[in-house]
């Protein structure tokens, strides 16, 4: 007889097909075990001979086991089983502990593990989801990974010094997360032992505890939350384990268990509650009168606006809050001003004389300010505590301020009366009652001022330098010149449409035609092998080739099978990229870049239109490393394309052009600055053209890039590039194979393998080994720079995190294996770019404070060059004054001797741009 065991998951071997009497050993976590296949049943026996029937015979313990061919169900506890002489019987099921419900209960034949530590006198319980493998043999909770994380954290937050115990929702464990009914089935026990400690705080981790506890669903919307539970607090935290999975939640894991300190000190601060924030709602002038006199005593107002949509040119304003803080009374109180918008407005020269003096601050200055702005207001000083906690912390996980609001002070769920009005995400807040509203904004303004207080006693000597130096100047440059933004050339705009529109299809007659060639072919040679279902296959395929159609991923896969190409079914642009040399492989990719240069930057751009004229958003806080992004439209990612979608960017005002000065090899330049490498530094001033040195010593055929084909010239720039951006030997060597293989299908040559995986394992390491020495030559004259993010990689594997040149964090949380690799890279990318993204934006800033705005006015900056308008006629003068600018102020920024380059270019549109050239006078 043929036999299969499973091993339930926490056994290490997941199969084995056994024939009869057959003994296979196994090793059961740590124990070696035998499996011995009998006529009807399985037996697996231990090194210390206990021994386990399958079939519930004799199973000593209660370990899971499964056998799927033959002898019944899973293994279960010796005790719930019976031999009668029809079979097997369940013995009726007596609780496990005072208050279990097992004979309800899904987890009845998992392991019990009863930890009598569970329950005693303590200030805090903190309740699990269940024991694991590492419990059940230890017979105590939380020993595992999981527990050996959370018991490090508690000890360095503190909380060891409290008295605590650990427990479970559920008390069995079978290999599964418990499900509802194991829940129900102990939710009894767990409230009556939480009871008997009688403790000040009980700690939910993870969704399954807080679930047993109050009932809700989920974690992460409560991540963080002090809740009043049965006459104490609950506090909702992920679990250990969820943070081992994915460890950027460590921070706001170890977040929430500083909350637990805080409150267990007694500290107020993190308990704010709305009953201590007065929000009052002004409908008359009386009412002004006395707001006006409390608001203009504020050092600092919060202001929250509410509105009918996301667009400030499009979408109206409904009402505004102001709030401030009186701290001249004992227990500062704050206090929420409401306004209708049509209130406002009929008095504008009030708000606007007010916003004029008395500087304010946002949660998300950028879209508030902006909509003031044009409704006629403009704040005299924008801050945005937002950027405050993205200096706190750049991982875009917790950013919200109701989410910051909750997490750092504890705050309810202020936005849930909304709820009722909001049918859907997209209903607009205009069908929200005004009262509702108001309140719910008076909460918005109240709360941006708790965490600015809150906040900032938390932020450090770097993150003050980030936010007072870049954050806050920049959002008050974009704030003007998104406002300013560019204009569109329209006419220019229906041309590259059509021209797309027409690419497209011709593209995809291109496709079809060559699909029915293939197609007929493939018919040809399955009927001359006389493979008749083969051939009624691709009949039925050529039947509908007349309806080919290259967007379907179903179409391309047959297109790839008909081309005969091995991609193991893919169609995705990376496997294809080998490939282009065949003509319908080309005609696809060609497919598909058009259509999204289509889709994406001209019917994307006609909805960010505001009559002729784009604003585009520029976030600041968009990215882990500091580099900026940019959405309606995406200006960052327009592809340095020939069709022309810059050339649609024109100057907003007439009579003037557009320019961009591109910082040469800004971050080699960078990472020599910041290492001090001194040769580099040395080369870069006698003017070594770093590629071509790179393509020459590569390929030895001299500096010019006119020597080498456009692949080589791109892998000689990887291997440059390559270890600034953490990119292996590995990576560099897959990346030549496919060059290599490109070259040969261009020149028609064979190949013998198609895939990197396909290559003999020697030939791989070879490879590898090879990319290595390219590395290592062209890095050899610079071992300074190289030690320099060597040293970073270890510092960020050690401590988890890295701060940048002008003070900003890159935290990787947890440092674990899932984690390591992504430092190993980015702890070498992150110093270099963040800091040249930095240099770029400060060097735009001081240019914009600088330069008047009658001939210069500076739009945006891409990556490592920024994008401006120059008043026509000045360029003469004011180029040559900006390069001098741009060059000077990167050295003094970063206090070096580098030398930096900045190439600048002009032009009547974005896209239409020749090298400025100095005429002679
Ligand atoms: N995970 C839990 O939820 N509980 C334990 O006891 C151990 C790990």
């Amino acid at each position: 007889m043929d036999w299969r065991i499973y091993l339930s998951k926490w056994v290490k071997v997941e199969q084995q097909v056994l024939d009869s009497d057959q003994w296979v050993p196994i090793e059961f976590e740590g124990w070696v075990a035998q499996v011995i296949a009998r006529d009807s049943t399985v037996e697996l026996v231990l090194h210390d001979n206990s021994s386990w029937l399958v079939e519930g015979a004799d199973v000593r313990g209660s370990r899971v086991l499964k056998v799927v061919d033959g002898a019944g169900p899973w293994i279960t506890h010796p005790d719930r089983w019976l031999r009668t002489e029809d079979g097997w019987e369940r013995v009726p099921v007596e609780a496990k502990a005072t208050g279990c419900h097992c004979e309800r209960c899904s987890l009845v034949d998992g392991s019990f593990v009863n930890d009598p530590a569970r329950v005693g006198s303590c200030d805090i319980v903190f309740v699990g989801e269940a024991p694991g493998y590492d419990e059940v043999r230890a017979s105590k909770y939380f020993v595992g990974k999981a527990g050996r994380l959370i018991r490090a954290v508690l000890q360095q937050i503190g909380l060891t010094e409290y008295r605590y115990v650990f427990n479970n929702a559920c008390l069995c464990f079978d290999g599964n997360t418990p499900d509802e009914d194991a829940i129900k089935a102990c939710r009894d026990r767990l409230h009556q032992e939480i009871e008997r400690c009688n403790p000040k705080l009980v700690v939910a981790l993870g969704a399954v505890s807080l679930k047993a506890l109050t009932d809700l669903a989920g974690i992460s919307d409560y991540q963080g939350l002090l809740m009043p539970w049965k006459g104490t607090k609950l506090l909702a935290c992920y679990h250990p384990a969820a943070v081992l999975r994915r460890p950027d939640l460590f921070y706001a894991f170890t977040d929430a268990l500083y909350k637990a300190r805080l409150y267990l000190e007694g500290d107020t601060s993190i308990d704010v509650q709305p009953e201590d924030l007065e929000v009052v709602v002004v409908s008359d002038d009386g009412m002004l009168q006395s707001a006006m006199g409390d608001l203009q005593k504020a050092s600092k107002l919060y202001v929250d606006i509410e509105t009918s949509g996301y667009d400030p040119f499009r979408d109206r304003l409904l009402c505004v809050a102001l709030s401030w803080q009186d701290s001249s009374t004992k227990r500062a109180s704050r206090k929420s001003y409401v306004f209708s918008w049509d209130f406002i407005k009929a008095r504008l020269s009030v708000f606007s004389k007010l916003l004029q003096e008395v500087p304010s601050a946002y949660w998300n200055a950028m879209f508030d300010a902006q909509f003031l702005r044009q409704n006629g207001l403009r704040p005299c000083s924008v801050e945005d505590v937002m950027l405050k906690q993205y200096t706190l912390d750049e991982n875009p996980l917790e950013q919200s301020l109701k989410g910051c609001a909750r997490r750092y002070c504890n705050a309810p769920d202020w936005e849930a009366p909304l709820a009722a009005y909001l049918p859907s995400k997209s209903t607009s807040f205009e069908v929200v009652p005004i009262d509702v509203l108001s309140r719910y904004n008076g909460y918005d303004a109240a709360y941006t001022g708790v965490l600015d207080d809150l906040l900032s006693s938390r932020m450090d000597e770097n993150n003050w330098k980030v936010y007072r130096t870049i954050l806050v100047p920049a959002l008050q440059m974009f704030l003007d010149t998104c406002e300013v933004g560019l204009r569109v050339d329209l006419a220019r705009l229906e041309t590259v449409r059509a021209e797309l529109q027409a690419k497209l299809q011709e593209l995809q007659d291109g496709l079809r035609t060559i699909f029915k060639e293939q197609i007929s072919e493939q018919v040809v040679r399955a009927m001359e092998q006389s493979a008749d279902e083969v051939v009624e296959q691709w009949e039925r395929v050529l039947s509908t080739a007349d309806r080919f159609n290259p967007s379907s991923v179903r179409d391309a896969r047959a297109l790839i099978m008909s081309l005969g190409l091995k991609t193991n079914g893919s169609t995705s642009r990376a496997s294809l990229e080998d490939y282009r040399n065949i003509t319908g492989v080309d005609l696809l990719l060609k497919y598909r870049e058009t259509r999204k240069l289509l889709s994406t930057y001209i019917e994307g751009l006609v909805d960010d239109l505001r009559g002729d004229v784009i604003h585009p958003n520029i976030r600041l806080n968009g990215t882990v490393t500091g580099r900026l992004s940019c959405a309606n439209p995406n200006l960052f990612g327009i592809p340095d394309e020939k069709g022309g979608i810059k050339k649609l960017y024109l100057p907003r005002w007439p009579g003037w052009g557009i320019g961009v000065a591109d910082g040469a090899q800004m971050e080699i330049r960078v990472l020599g600055a910041l290492s001090n490498d001194r040769r580099m530094i040395e080369d870069f001033q006698k003017g070594v053209d770093f590629h071509g040195a790179a393509r020459h010593r590569l390929y030895g055929r001299g500096y010019s890039k006119k020597n080498y084909t456009h692949q080589e010239v791109l892998d000689a720039k990887t291997a440059v590039f390559g270890p600034i951006y953490g990119r292996g030997p590995e990576s560099l060597a897959q990346q030549f194979f496919h060059s290599e293989l490109l070259k040969l299908r261009t020149e028609g040559k064979p190949i013998k393998y198609t895939t990197w995986e396909e290559l003999p394992e020697w030939e791989r390491r070879s490879r590898i080994l090879q990319a290595q020495d390219h590395i290592d030559r062209l890095w050899e004259p610079y071992p300074t720079a190289l030690a320099w993010l060597k040293a970073n990689v270890a510092k960020a594997q050690e401590s988890g995190e890295l701060c940048s040149y002008y003070g900003r964090y890159r935290r990787w949380g947890l440092v674990t294996e899932a984690v390591l690799e992504d430092i190993k890279t980015k702890g070498r990318n992150f110093p270099v770019q963040s800091a040249a993204s930095d240099t770029n934006l400060l060097i735009m800033l001081g240019s914009y404070h600088t330069y008047k705005h009658d001939i210069y006015f500076p739009i945006f900056p891409v990556h490592d060059s920024v994008v401006f308008m120059y008043k026509l006629g000045c360029e003469q003068e004011l180029i040559p004054s900006l390069k001098r600018y741009f060059e000077t102020t990167a050295q003094e920024l970063l206090n070096t001797d580098m030398k930096f380059e900045y190439e600048f270019t002009i032009g009547p549109s974005w896209g239409d741009q020749s090298s400025f050239e100095l005429k002679e006078v």
